[in-house]
């Protein structure tokens, strides 16, 4: 019987699993992909936000080239930290159901069944993403992740959305050669885009080299071509590619089979105590992004690497 089981080996999930040694609890984190999976299908050429010592965990020091370190170097640092924590951790396996079972659960991935005596979920929110729901969305050239700009040169991309994944992709495509053109639903760039990135954007689009529909939705996708509602009324356009960057949600599916409670508010926000992280379920805590709901920038490393010390104090005073 193991003191704790956490699910998901992304950064706050690899913290989590530090924290539960030191306190010299019975863990195993589990993880359906790679060793951070999330940061793994991150665009590749993307660099962090946030300076190096603010990915840290553990105390581990991650030093970078830069101050803020790319995909590269993060998955390096992890790697890293995974490796001379000697944290026990299982990758390529899915958790599929989690049951409470008198004073424990059972967890059950597509490999294997445990008991645990308390659970960590800290499974993120890169998983569903958003879908548009209109004919055409299944056809390959529809893509709902982005990795690097190579395969949409000389290529009529459509980049739905206007939050900052979208806006680095209309960016970085373009500067690879794309013709593209953003359908965005708002009528402006989202507020929350990276102060720096903001004007890049917003005269590209004023100067007319990457094109941007307003008040627009994308209605239809054929293999040629697409169908946008514009308040002009319905065009058609020329397209090869169609980058879906319309945003992921948490697995709210696994939350509700365990129990888990949400506010009544727009986020979906899942039930927990500030203090200790545990979810209105007994033994079941939220770490990292997932916390947030839909509210998927609310955590982030940064700020949600805390949990994982919370967690584990009230997981190791109550066992
Ligand atoms: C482009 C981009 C740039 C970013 N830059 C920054 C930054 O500069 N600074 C910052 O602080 N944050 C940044 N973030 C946000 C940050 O990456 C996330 O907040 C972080 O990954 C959250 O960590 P996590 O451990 O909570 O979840 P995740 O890293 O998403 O990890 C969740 C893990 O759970 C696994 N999982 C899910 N379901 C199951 C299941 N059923 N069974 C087993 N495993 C499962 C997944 O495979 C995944 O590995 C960025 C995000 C993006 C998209």
């Amino acid at each position: 019987m193991l003191d704790v089981i956490i699910i998901g080996a992304g950064p706050i999930g690899l913290a989590c699993g530090i924290e539960a040694k030191k306190k010299g609890l019975n863990y195993l984190i589990i993880d359906k992909g790679c060793l951070v999976n999330s940061i793994y299908n991150y665009p590749l050429n993307m660099t962090f936000f946030s300076t190096s010592d603010k990915l840290e965990i553990g105390n581990v020091p991650f030093i970078s080239h830069g101050s803020k370190p790319n995909r590269f170097e993060a998955l390096e640092y992890y790697r890293r930290v995974a490796a001379t924590q000697e944290l026990e951790i299982r990758l390529y396996e899915k958790v599929e159901t989690i049951n409470k079972e008198g004073e424990h659960f059972s967890i059950s991935s597509n490999k294997s069944t445990y008991k645990a005596k308390s659970i960590v979920l800290s499974t993120g929110f890169y998983d569903y993403p958003y879908m548009m729901n209109i004919p055409g969305e299944e056809l390959p050239k529809v893509r709902h992740y982005y990795d690097e700009p190579h395969p949409y040169f000389r290529q009529k991309v459509v980049v739905v959305g206007a939050a900052n994944s979208a806006v680095d992709v209309a960016l970085e495509t373009y500067r690879k050669g794309a013709d593209v053109t953003m359908v965005v639903r708002e009528s402006d760039i989202r507020e929350s885009v990276k102060y720096w990135v903001r004007p890049d954007i917003e005269n590209r689009i004023k100067e007319g080299s990457i094109k941007a529909y307003f008040n627009s939705d994308i209605t239809k996708i054929e293999e040629l071509k697409v169908t946008v509602k514009t308040p002009d009324g319905l065009i058609e356009l020329e397209n090869d590619f169609v980058l879906a960057m319309t945003g992921y949600k948490p697995n709210f599916s696994m939350m509700e089979s365990i129990g888990i409670s949400f506010h009544n508010d727009e986020y979906k926000t899942p039930i927990y105590s500030e203090a200790t992280n545990e979810s209105n379920v007994p033994g079941v805590y939220l770490a990292g992004v997932v916390c947030g709901g839909l509210k998927t920038n609310k955590w982030f490393i940064e700020n949600s690497r805390i949990h994982a010390v919370s967690i584990m104090d009230d997981i190791s005073k109550k066992s």
